[in-house]
């Protein structure tokens, strides 16, 4: 089955289900400052789940645009390290709007998996919330769930929340086993729990919302909420493994490998920039320019790293933008925002590249000098601030140069290297001199620091968004 066939199996059959069937919404949100871009199917629908909104349904399906790129999901670091993640992904949804709940959430999606797609039972893995007692006694007793591929998970992984405020509730999910070849699991992202056993599709029994103080309230009725990757599912029924080799990436793989000298399309590079290529395209589709703060800057970022992969590979020219018309022609019909605005994307996506190129080169030198001088693993702060501040490049760009080499960043020094500059400008400003004369990207006026991210020894960029 094509990917465009699975969307449109999925759709149908909800549809079969009584669902209504709505349109994907922008990725970005609609008046919601809580949320980056739409990381989900329920963000168009949290007013209907918090019991602000009436619909004239009370079950939806959808196809959501998603994209995970920074806020509390953020997919960016795992991208070309795991066979599963993108920054830009088809969410499938079923929604009960205060109808139906666990039972019928939990047989719907058995019955679309192993009915309609015909999918071996014994391929198929169970989680749920750990104190969820009712969901687990639906899966052995009325969906007969074998007890050895089943297991009760807690928070991290079983309690699904949009971001930190907002509906959220407990949830079961399904997984699908690609089998013991892939044992030897490609080493996996920052958030990576392994690539054998997959992800497919998360059930969530909305029941709470979570506000600002971090008190649960009980939502008005008891919802259901459920996102499958499109993706992942492709892979699932295409017989692959990787969501990059499924018919969709494989075009766009095929595209980008002739416009950089044939390289094989299993490169991780590629597949970064294969990746990125929707991510960007959609994002500015939907409005999103490229800029020095909040979305912008996040676009900005995500198309730069795809440049800079591309450089990587030997590009010789501006290519990223050329890659536009094998994204429309593969998504077009689907979403046709992209056919409407393809002449803005390849322009907006030309004047990045350009813009970009102008400084990659002289970057890269530095900092392969720099790295060619280093005494330990640690590319010093000063190099991570001039890099920033002088060519341009985010520092999540510098860190991604850094991960491949096996180096680690200096982000305390860039710090103060940071408030130093701050400083000075002060100082100069009061003389009416302008010392930032020269500074090509001025990106500072977001950027909050560095954060440790919970049970992980990386460290990551925050910016406000
Ligand atoms: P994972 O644990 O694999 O990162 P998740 O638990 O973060 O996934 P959910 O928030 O539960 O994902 O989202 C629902 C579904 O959306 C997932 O089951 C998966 O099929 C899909 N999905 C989530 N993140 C991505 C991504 N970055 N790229 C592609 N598909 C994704
Ligand atoms: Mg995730
Ligand atoms: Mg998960
Ligand atoms: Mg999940």
């Amino acid at each position: 089955m094509k990917s465009s066939e699975i969307r449109q199996a999925f759709l149908s059959y909800f549809e079969r289900q009584g669902h209504q069937i709505v349109d994907s919404s922008s990725l970005v949100p609609a008046d919601d400052p809580t949320l980056l871009f739409t990381n989900a199917g329920m963000n168009q629908f949290k007013d209907v789940f918090l019991g602000k909104e009436h619909r004239d349904y009370r079950r939806a399906t959808t196809s959501q645009k998603c994209v995970r790129a920074g806020g509390k999901h953020n997919d960016l670091e795992n991208v070309g390290y795991t066979a599963r993640h993108h920054t830009f992904f088809e969410m499938l949804g079923n929604f009960s709007f205060g109808d139906y709940f666990k039972r019928d959430a939990i047989r719907f999606a058995w019955e679309f998996l192993t009915e309609e797609l015909q999918l071996p039972k014994e391929k198929l893995w169970v989680t749920v919330y750990k104190d969820d007692s009712e969901a687990e006694e639906i899966w052995f007793n009325e969906m007969g769930i074998d007890q050895s591929r089943f297991s009760r998970l807690g928070e991290k992984d079983n309690f699904w929340a949009m971001g930190d405020t907002g509906p959220c509730g407990p949830c079961t999910e399904i997984f699908y086993d690609h089998g013991p070849d892939i044992a030897g699991d490609p080493p996996g992202g920052p958030n990576d729990d392994g690539d054998r056993y997959i992800e497919i599709w998360n059930l969530v029994f909305m029941q709470y919302n979570r506000t600002a103080d971090g008190e649960l309230h009980a939502l008005p009725k008891p919802s259901v909420d459920t996102g499958m990757g499109l993706e992942r599912i492709a892979a699932v029924m295409q017989h692959v493994h990787s969501n990059y080799e499924i018919d969709l990436f494989q075009n766009l793989l095929n595209a980008a490998s002739k416009l950089l000298d044939g390289v094989p399309t299993t490169e991780k590079s590629l597949r970064v920039i294969a990746d990125h290529i929707r991510s960007c395209s959609f994002l500015i589709a939907d409005g999103v320019m490229p800029s020095n703060e909040g979305r912008g800057f996040v676009l900005r970022r995500i198309i730069r790293r795809a440049v800079r992969h591309g450089n990587k590979l030997g590009a010789q020219d501006n290519f990223f933008h050329k890659l536009v018309g094998a994204l429309v022609k593969e998504m077009g019909d689907a979403y046709p925002e992209l056919i409407r605005e393809q002449a803005q994307i390849e322009r907006i996506l030309l004047q990045e590249e350009e813009q970009f190129a102008r400084t990659l080169d002289k970057g890269m030198r530095l900092l392969e000098q720099d790295i060619a001088a280093l005494d330990g693993n640690t590319i010093p702060g000063e190099t991570i601030f001039t890099l920033y501040d002088t060519y341009g490049f985010p520092v999540d760009l510098t860190n991604d140069i850094a991960r491949e080499r096996g180096l680690e960043l200096d982000y305390a020094g860039y710090e103060k290297a940071m408030a130093a500059q701050k400083e000075q400008s002060r100082q100069a400003s009061k003389f009416g001199v302008d010392y930032n004369d020269s500074i090509i990207v001025e990106g500072s006026t977001d950027f909050t620091g560095y954060e440790a991210t919970e049970g992980a020894d990386r460290v990551k960029a925050v910016f406000v968004e």
